[in-house]
């Protein structure tokens, strides 16, 4: 039996689908203003290791994920820009480019990481009259007022708001950090549709029974997952900044909408990637990207071992030698994978079920790598190794198996190659005058030059090579 920690009823609970063996599974895509951050990315692995193991207890999964390409605020209390035609501003380039620029890099990114494309992606600016749909209905049945600047949600319409955080709205109020719209009835009220800007034009707008204008953030979820998804759902997932406020409208947007609870059986939140001390964002100004990690020559699975070794209930702290400790860790297991001879197979029985009893608690992917390296010391077989390892790498995703496609590292830059190879022919140069204390020192200097790549000198017999640590 599946169990997965609920955030909605604070405990672990036995997954249960509405229409087995179906699931349906939405998550929250990213806002498309920018390159992802680890942070971002960890969710995302987050998100694949829940797909994975749904598909490992022979669930049929239906994911579906949005593209925020419109709407998202700088503040989510509606305030401020529309981060999208900020970014576009910036970069003076037109919002729809910047936007599909962002997206491809996202599930570039995504692929280096060995995650799944969800079998379902709807971008906001595309799905606009779904969302008015919605709007519309939420008219019909009263919980809606207007201000000068858009058309609100009335959360005090709706008592069971605050379900998910565990929040009352008083105590929503009371904690509220943000400066309050004065227009909004309750500091918990959020945006449906917002106007554009008197005497102003939006680059993405579009004309309502309200005004011109453009949706409010929260709408796009609600919208697009009750269409793919129908009105009540199994599973719905997003990072835990997400649970306080953009969760807790979208459940209050959607159970108004259609009077039916709850919208969602399981919510499950990852936690965050941090640097030690800090939260990584655009605005902390500590942003780490995948090209990050590239560019230093770890392996883009590298990252996705560590993302595994820490529950994804628990704070990431990511350093570089964190990294590269997963890094080693990683190419040492693909070499020990490497080495056990091909046969025919049977697999490990009792680590197998070892494994599927730990992610099936929660997800429990730092459990489930202990028993995977339990297993590989153990005296079974390598056939049977082999076996059980292509069946953990369906959960796991690292290439654990004699025949899996490894991605290569980035190639050095042309810089880098450039001084290496200055640096190699003079170390030649030393070797053949014997002047072995400066080949030494050169080879020192050219390994310490490697090392931020992951690669180190050889001296083989067809002379020196660069060879991947
Ligand atoms: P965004 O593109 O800002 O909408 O965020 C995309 C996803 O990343 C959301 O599910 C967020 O909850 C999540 N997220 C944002 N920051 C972090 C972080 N530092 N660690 C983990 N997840 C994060
Ligand atoms: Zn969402």
């Amino acid at each position: 039996m599946l169990k997965l920690y609920n955030t909605l009823t604070r405990r672990l609970d036995n997954f249960q689908p509405i229409n087995p063996p179906h699931v349906g599974l939405y998550t929250c895509g990213p806002t498309v203003y920018g390159t992802a951050h680890l942070g971002n990315l960890r969710t995302y692995v987050f998100e694949d290791v829940l797909r994975r193991v749904l598909e490992f207890n022979r669930f049929a999964v239906k994911h579906v994920m949005n593209i925020t390409d419109v709407g998202h605020l700088t503040s989510d209390a509606d305030e401020g820009e529309d981060k999208i035609e900020r970014a576009a501003r910036a970069l003076k380039r037109d919002a729809v480019t910047i936007a599909r620029q962002y997206e491809n890099e996202f599930f570039r990114d995504l692929e280096r990481l060995n995650v799944r494309q969800p079998t379902t992606i709807l971008r906001a600016t595309e799905t606009i009259a779904l969302q008015l749909e919605l709007i519309k209905r939420l008219q019909e049945k009263g919980f809606t007022y207007r201000t000068s600047d858009g058309l609100y949600f009335d959360t005090a319409k709706f008592p069971r708001y605050g379900q998910l955080s565990g929040q009352r709205v008083a105590e929503k109020m009371a904690g509220a950090r943000v400066k309050v719209n004065p227009a909004k009835r309750q500091p918990t009220d959020f945006a449906l549709w917002k106007f554009s800007p008197p005497g102003a034009k939006r680059q993405m707008e579009w004309s309502s029974p309200w005004g011109v204008g453009f949706p409010g953030w929260h709408v796009e979820c609600s919208a697009m997952s009750m269409k793919e998804l129908g009105e009540q759902f199994d599973l719905h997932t997003g990072g835990i900044d997400h649970i306080s406020i953009h969760h807790e409208n979208e459940i209050a947007q959607s159970e108004a909408a259609t009077g039916k609870h709850p919208f969602v059986r399981y919510w499950l939140h990852g936690e965050f990637l941090i640097l030690p001390g800090q939260r990584m964002g655009k605005s902390e100004g500590n942003m780490l990207t995948l090209d990050d990690v590239a560019k230093r020559g770890f392996h883009p699975w590298a990252f996705r071992y560590l993302i595994l070794q820490t529950h994804f209930r628990s704070k990431l702290a990511f350093s570089w030698d964190a990294l590269a400790a997963a890094d080693q860790g990683l190419k040492r297991l693909w070499a020990f994978v490497d080495s056990i001879p091909e046969q025919p197979r049977i697999g490990c029985a009792e680590f197998e079920e070892r494994f599927r009893q730990a992610v099936n608690n929660d997800l429990d992917t730092p459990q489930a790598l202990a028993i995977l390296h339990e297993m590989l010391r153990s005296d079974y077989p390598g056939r049977a190794k082999l076996q059980s390892l292509a069946v953990f790498d369906r959960v796991l995703g690292l290439g654990l198996t004699a025949t899996a496609e490894r991605p290569h590292l980035q190639p050095l830059d042309a810089t880098t190659t450039e001084r290496l190879s200055r640096l190699i022919a003079e170390r030649e140069q030393a070797r053949t005058d014997k002047n072995w204390s400066r080949a030494d020192q050169l080879r020192h200097h050219i390994n310490q030059l490697l090392e931020p790549h992951g690669r180190v000198l050889d001296d083989t017999s067809d002379g020196p090579s660069i060879r991947v640590r």
